[in-house]
């Protein structure tokens, strides 16, 4: 197996770009991807500060070692989900990045801030613990980015990601994600970051092995909420589909971009949530109405006791 590009010898074969490519080649096929991505769709510029949120996984580790390769200015956040031996895990090897590459970390814990983790939040609530773990990250994201000054976040959902998340979409047809579903997000109001997704034209099968290549150490374990989730299904399905007809995963995403048009952007009416001044369409932000929910439960049940 030979590399396209210089005809060397070949490290890993990419099917669906009909191409194998040598270490070094993979590499900047890599960087040219996350690059080709960034310039078309403006995703920051030289001046911005990028805040990459990063869970430990390969998908942002990856994300964050290329854009420091790249001279962007960016920073790494990480959030502490209080899933026991999992977060644990997860936070040590984003702590061992930052120290590898002396790159800026900044890590908020949730058992330390809310007293307790997403499982026992989710449990208190009628959400499922993905929902809420969810909704908890996109807040702090934002939250984060707004007190410390950075005008982007990027995460490092992949093509895998976004073709599984549009084809959720659409055999549910949920009109109002597919019409905000975009590599980038941007900011409709001075308190909302733009939100960017730099790896959306690669497979988490390319930056697995891009972190393996370049000897960056991620978790390997998959977070123990997502197991039997219908994202992994769709995930599945289309990995079927790409084993059979190699290129289907970004037929349908990339078909998707050029006809998204069509989806118009749900028209939000934007206020300032009533306790914590987040963006929100209604008086208090989903956020705050999850941790009241929390305290009612909580409340209720030592009642009860008492
Ligand atoms: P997920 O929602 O778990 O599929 O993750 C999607 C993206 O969100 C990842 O690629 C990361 O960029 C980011 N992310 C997930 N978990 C965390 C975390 N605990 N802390 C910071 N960023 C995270
Ligand atoms: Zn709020």
């Amino acid at each position: 197996m030979k590399c396209r590009r210089c005809r060397g010898q070949a490290v890993i074969e990419l099917r669906r770009h009909n191409s194998s490519f040598c270490k070094d080649c993979f590499f900047d096929y890599l960087t040219n991807q996350v690059t080709l991505a960034q310039e078309k769709q403006k995703m920051f510029s030289r001046e911005d500060r990028v805040l990459v949120v990063v869970s430990g996984g390969k998908d942002s580790l990856a994300l964050w070692e290329i854009l420091l390769g790249l001279g962007v200015n960016a920073w790494g956040l990480h959030i502490n989900l209080g899933i026991d031996e999992y977060s644990q895990k997860s936070e040590k090897s984003v702590r061992n990045f930052a120290e590898n590459y002396d790159a800026e970390l900044l890590i908020t814990n949730i058992k330390d801030e809310h007293g307790r983790g997403v499982l026992d939040i989710a449990s208190k609530t009628t959400r499922t613990a993905c929902s809420a773990c969810g909704l908890i990250k996109r807040y702090l994201f934002n939250k984060v980015a707004l007190e410390k000054g950075f005008s982007v976040v990027a995460t490092g959902h992949n093509l895998d990601d976004e073709a599984a998340s549009l084809l959720g979409n659409v055999l549910h047809w949920k009109e109002g994600f597919l019409g905000r579903q975009s590599p980038v997000l941007p900011s409709v109001h001075p308190k909302l970051a733009r939100k960017v997704k730099p790896l959306f034209r690669l497979t988490e099968r390319e930056t697995a092995a891009y972190c393996i290549l370049k000897g960056i150490d991620y978790l390997k374990e998959e977070c123990p909420l997502v197991k039997g989730s219908t994202s992994l299904h769709y995930k599945e399905a289309l990995n079927l589909l790409e084993q059979k007809s190699p290129g289907t995963k970004h037929s349908l995403y990339f078909g998707f971009l050029k006809k998204r048009a069509v989806f118009e952007p749900p028209q939000l009416n934007l206020k300032e949530c009533l306790r914590c001044g987040q963006v929100t369409t209604d008086e208090t932000c989903a956020f705050c109405r999850l941790l009241s929910e929390v305290e009612s439960k909580t409340r209720v049940s030592k009642e009860r006791i008492c």
